[in-house]
């Protein structure tokens, strides 16, 4: 594995602990969370999300079996929950065997729009790398190897609603919140501890990206996080928050929704409206700027009234052009962004030959 793992789990309580990969400006590297029983010696587990490949999915399990004082070797994985259904949460349930996995209803009927981690590797090795997507997906896909040993594990109990749990003591109530980040996200409240497992409906220290949206979904979402009045939140992506880290996420997704909404009643054509907020990008020691237009673009959908299946591909590949100029503007010594604010860039940005994605 070229990228460096966590060593240790980081414990949030006594009974809650947290695997935080850094995965800053990176794709695929999303944070775990382990729930043990209250009792000590206690067997039971539960993992909310599983990692992306099975390298680091027998790491995670090495760490968890390191928990406890069971001469037994450590709690025992009895539940898996998927916040939602991409990969990078999910391809690593098959490790758990024995275990239930639950995820929403909305989840489960969504899963077939998901890439099973042999199309993803297809698509990684098929890719023309002198494209900019064929770059984008090598670059941010290619270290994960082959995704051999892993393979789509579908929920084996879900729910719509709310759904409470038992891990020896600890109280667990699983709250769908989707569709949001995508049509089946649901978030972890973990009541006595004081914890919020996020899912992808928020990330830190990145540019988010949503799939399902629209962005005042996602912004609701976060405040069904805030409601449950956490003391910790783990984002899908990126070092643990606090509510306030959270309302400030909040507050720039609503912020961005009214530039593209802004930009959408202007009549500016997507390309456009893309390339000024990633030039006016407020937040530029986030990574992956190029982001944003994945969430323009899907916020347009919506206002377009398209309900059809988002093109996964052509959404990262919209991103993957955006990226690519920024690298060739960075290659040229430009300034590849004006001192523009969020969404208020000139109208002589070219749009280029990017794909809309739809
Ligand atoms: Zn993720």
């Amino acid at each position: 594995m070229s990228f460096p793992l966590p060593h240790a789990l980081q414990a949030l309580t006594p009974n809650v602990h947290a695997w935080l990969p850094d995965g800053h400006a990176t794709w695929g590297m999303a944070n775990c969370v382990v729930v043990t029983g209250r009792s000590p010696g206690s067997g039971a587990a539960l993992l909310v999300d599983t990692p992306y490949t099975a390298d680091m999915t027998r790491r995670l399990r090495r760490l968890i079996a390191g928990l406890g004082d069971r001469p037994a070797g450590g709690p025992e994985v009895r539940t898996v929950i998927n916040t939602h259904g991409n990969g990078d949460h999910s391809y690593g349930n098959g490790l758990f065997p024995g275990a239930e996995i639950i995820a929403t209803e909305a989840n489960a009927e969504h899963l077939c729009a998901e890439p099973s981690p042999a199309e993803l590797a297809g698509l990684v090795a098929g890719s023309d790398p002198d494209s900019a997507l064929g770059a984008y997906v090598r670059q941010h896909f290619g270290r994960y190897g082959d995704f051999g040993g892993v393979s789509t594990v579908h929920p084996t109990r879900t729910f719509s609603g709310e759904v409470e749990l038992d891990v020896d003591g600890v109280a667990v109530r699983l709250i769908e919140v989707g569709p949001a980040h995508t049509a089946g996200d649901l978030i972890v409240h973990l009541p006595e501890e004081g914890v919020v497992c996020a899912g992808d409906v928020v990330f830190n220290e990145d540019h988010p990206v949503h799939w399902a949206g629209p962005l005042e979904s996602v912004e609701r979402a976060c405040r069904r996080i805030l409601d449950c009045g956490p003391r910790v939140v783990v984002p899908g992506h990126g070092p643990v928050m606090t509510p306030a880290d959270v309302r400030g996420y909040a507050d720039y997704l609503l912020e961005l929704r009214a530039a593209v909404h802004r930009g959408h009643a202007a009549g500016r054509p997507l390309p456009v409206l893309a390339a000024e907020l990633i030039a006016g990008d407020p937040y530029p020691h986030w990574g992956l700027n190029e982001r944003m237009a994945i969430l323009a673009a899907v916020e347009y959908r919506a206002l377009d009234g398209e309900t059809g299946r988002a093109d996964l591909v052509g959404l990262v590949g919209l991103a993957a052009e955006f990226a690519h100029r920024q690298e060739t503007a960075r290659g040229l010594g430009q300034d590849p962004g004006p001192d523009a604010r969020l969404g208020a860039g000139a109208d002589s940005v070219a749009a280029g030959s990017v794909r809309t994605g739809g």
